[in-house]
C-alpha cells in the first residue's frame, strides 16, 4: 500500500425495495476494485436496536454469520468474505443499537466532556468514527459500507445523514450507488424507472445525490431506460450500470465490468487502477456455466418457512459451500430443501425412502425441540444405507445421539438442550454456559468464534485438510459430554479432531470401510469456504456424493 494514501468511501444503499441484492452488489464492488490492484474492506450496518444478530431468529433475518474473532452478524459479511477472500473482523460490522451502546458509554465516560450528547450529529459522527476504525484495522484503501433496509425506512435516517457529513469532509473521497430496482410490467414488457427516481428524490431529501445507480432487473438494461434514469436522477447514462438476473451470483463483478464500473469508480475517486486481473474469477464463473453432470444434495432443516415462502437465506453458507466445492469437482450442484419434520409421524417411512434418490444429505445447525424426531430418523437411514452425510454442529450433536440409540445401547441418550432429564446426557451444556442461562445471559454468549482443533491420524479429516492441526469457527452451547466419549469410540464411532487439550469433540466420523462419507463437525466448515478455495470437508463430501 503506497504511503499517506488516504482513505476512499464507497457507500451502498438500496430503493425501491428489500432483497435485490445490494450485499452482492457491495462484495462484487469489493471484487472489482480489489482486481484493479487496491486492498478492499467491506462493511454492514444493519438499521435495527439488537446489537448483533446474534438472538435473530433465520427465518426472520436470514442466516447468523460467525466470524473468526466471534461476532454474530449478518449474512451479508459472509458474501463480503467470500468474494474479496479477506477474513473480516467485528470492526466492519454495526447496528443501531451496537451505535448507540457506544455513544451511551462514551458519554458515561465522559468522553463528550460536559456537552449535551445528541442524536444529530454524534449518532452519525460515532458512524464515521467505526467506519475508519474498520478501515484502518483492515489497512484498507477502500471501504465499502453497505447501509441496510431501503431508503425512505425511518430507521436508517441517520445512516444516511452519517453519509451526507462525511461528503461535506471530504467531498472527492466519497462515493454513493444506490441499488435500485426495476420492476416489468407483464412479461417482455416495459422496464419501469418511475420507482428509482422516487428513491433517488427521497436521498436528495436526505441531503444526498446517487454517483452510481445499480439498476437490478429481470433483463437488462436498454440505451434508452440508461438515459431515461440518468436524465431524470441527475446522472450520466454511464453511471447507470445493468445488473440483471443472474444464475450465479458469482457472475456479478464480470457482468458490471461490461459496463466498465471499475473503471467509472476509479476515476470518481481520482484513483489510477493498478492493473486489471479478475482472471481467476472469470475461470471460476466460466466453470460454474458449463457444469453439467447433476449432483443431488439434501439439506433437512427447519427454518425455511415464512409464511408461504420458502427461505433459503437461513442456510445460504452452506449452500455457498456446497458450490464452491461443486465447482471445484466441475459437477452441477441440485440442492433440494428437505422439512425435517416430513420425516416424522405417519408419512415418514414413504419420505426417509426418497433420501436414496439423493447423492448427499446435510443436516446443518440449528436449536431447540422441532424438527428433532425427524433429523434422527434421517441420520439413521443415512448410516444404516451408506448415504454421504456431513452434519454441522447441531447435526454433529445429533448423529452422536443417534449412534447412542441405535449402536451404543444408550436408550433415550439425548441432548440436555432438549431433554434435561435424559437417562444418557451424550450431549451436554458446556459447563462455562450454565452460568449465562441460568443468568438469562443469552446475547454473544456462546462458544462462538475460531478455536483451534486438533487431528487424529489416519482419519478422513486428516486426509481431507492435509494438516493436524485447524482453526474453525463455533457458535453453541452443548458439546459432545466427555463421560461417555470412551464408550462411542468402543462401538467404533471416530472422534477424529478435538481441542487441543483433547476436552472438546470437534469432529465425529465413522471409518471408510464402514460408510462412505459419514462426518460431521461440532464447528461450522461452510463459514469458511471460498470460492476458489473450498472447504476441504465440503470437497471431500461432494466427493463422495459424486461417487454415489
Ligand atoms: N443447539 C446446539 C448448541 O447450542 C447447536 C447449535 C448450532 O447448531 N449452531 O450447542
Amino acid at each position: 500500500m503506497p504511503k499517506k494514501s488516504k482513505v476512499k468511501y464507497i457507500f451502498v444503499v438500496g430503493g425501491v425495495m428489500s432483497g435485490v441484492g445490494k450485499g452482492v452488489t457491495t462484495a462484487s464492488i469489493g471484487k472489482i476494485l480489489q482486481a484493479r490492484g487496491f486492498e478492499v474492506t467491506a462493511m454492514k450496518i444493519d438499521p435495527y436496536v439488537n446489537i448483533d444478530a446474534g438472538t435473530m431468529n433465520p427465518t426472520e433475518h436470514g442466516e447468523v454469520f460467525v466470524l473468526d474473532d466471534g461476532m454474530e452478524c449478518d449474512q451479508d459479511m459472509g458474501n463480503y468474505e467470500r468474494f474479496l477472500d479477506r477474513d473480516l473482523t467485528a470492526d466492519n460490522y454495526m447496528t443501531t443499537g451496537s451505535v448507540y451502546l457506544s455513544v451511551i458509554n462514551k458519554e458515561r465516560n465522559l468522553e463528550y466532556h460536559g456537552s449535551c450528547v445528541e442524536v444529530v450529529p454524534h449518532i452519525p459522527l460515532e458512524v464515521i468514527g467505526k467506519i475508519d476504525k474498520a478501515a484502518s484495522k483492515n489497512k484498507a484503501e477502500i471501504v465499502i459500507t453497505e447501509i441496510g433496509g431501503t431508503v425512505g425506512e425511518y430507521q436508517n435516517i441517520l445512516f444516511l445523514e452519517a453519509i451526507r457529513i462525511l461528503k461535506l469532509k471530504k467531498p472527492d473521497d466519497v462515493l454513493l450507488v444506490l441499488v435500485s430496482y426495476l420492476p416489468q410490467q407483464g412479461e417482455g414488457g416495459e422496464l419501469k424507472t418511475k420507482p428509482t427516481q422516487y428513491a433517488v428524490r427521497t436521498l436528495n431529501s436526505a441531503g444526498i445525490q446517487p454517483d452510481i445507480i445499480i439498476a437490478r432487473a429481470g433483463v437488462r438494461l436498454d440505451k434508452k431506460r440508461k438515459d431515461k434514469i440518468g436524465f431524470n436522477c441527475n446522472v450520466r447514462e454511464q453511471d447507470v450500470i445493468s445488473a440483471p438476473d443472474v444464475e450465479s451470483i458469482y457472475e456479478v463483478p464480470l457482468n458490471f465490468e461490461k459496463d466498465n464500473l471499475s473503471q467509472n469508480i476509479l476515476e470518481k475517486l481520482n484513483l489510477k487502477s493498478r492493473g486489471k486481473n479478475l482472471r481467476e474469477w472469470q475461470r471460476l464463473a466460466g466453470i460454474i456455466r458449463k457444469a453439467k453432470k447433476p449432483v443431488k444434495i439434501g439439506i433437512v432443516g427447519k427454518y425455511f418457512g415464512a409464511g408461504e415462502f420458502i427461505l433459503s437465506d437461513s442456510y445460504i453458507s452452506v449452500i455457498e459451500a456446497i458450490k464452491h466445492a461443486a465447482c471445484a469437482l466441475k459437477v452441477r450442484p441440485i440442492i433440494q430443501w428437505l422439512n425435517a419434520e416430513e420425516f416424522e409421524g405417519a408419512k415418514s417411512a414413504s419420505a426417509l425412502k426418497k433420501l436414496s434418490d439423493y447423492h448427499g444429505v446435510i443436516i446443518p445447525g440449528g436449536f431447540g425441540s422441532r424438527g428433532i424426531k425427524g433429523k434422527l430418523a434421517v441420520i439413521k437411514y443415512l448410516r444404516s444405507n451408506k448415504i454421504p452425510f456431513l452434519g454441522l454442529c447441531y447435526g454433529m450433536q445429533l448423529a452422536v445421539i443417534e449412534f447412542s440409540r441405535s449402536v451404543a445401547g444408550l436408550k433415550n441418550a439425548n441432548t440436555t438442550e432438549i431433554e434435561p432429564n435424559t437417562p444418557h446426557p451424550v450431549i451436554d451444556i458446556l459447563p462455562e454456559q450454565k452460568k449465562n442461562l441460568t443468568e438469562k445471559n443469552y446475547g454473544g454468549t456462546m462458544r462462538l468464534g475460531a478455536c483451534p482443533a486438533a487431528l487424529k491420524k489416519n482419519t478422513i479429516a486428516a486426509s481431507a485438510y492435509k494438516n493436524f492441526l485447524i482453526s474453525e469457527r463455533h457458535r453453541h452451547r452443548y458439546e459432545v459430554n466427555p463421560k461417555y466419549i470412551e464408550k462411542l469410540e468402543k462401538k467404533g464411532l471416530v472422534f477424529s479432531g478435538f481441542s487441543p487439550n483433547r476436552q472438546l469433540m470437534e469432529i465425529i466420523e465413522l471409518p471408510k470401510e464402514k460408510h462412505p462419507f459419514f462426518v460431521a463437525t461440532q464447528f461450522h466448515p461452510e463459514f469458511k469456504s471460498k470460492p476458489l478455495k473450498p472447504h476441504p470437508l465440503f470437497r471431500e463430501f461432494m466427493g463422495a456424493a459424486v461417487k454415489k
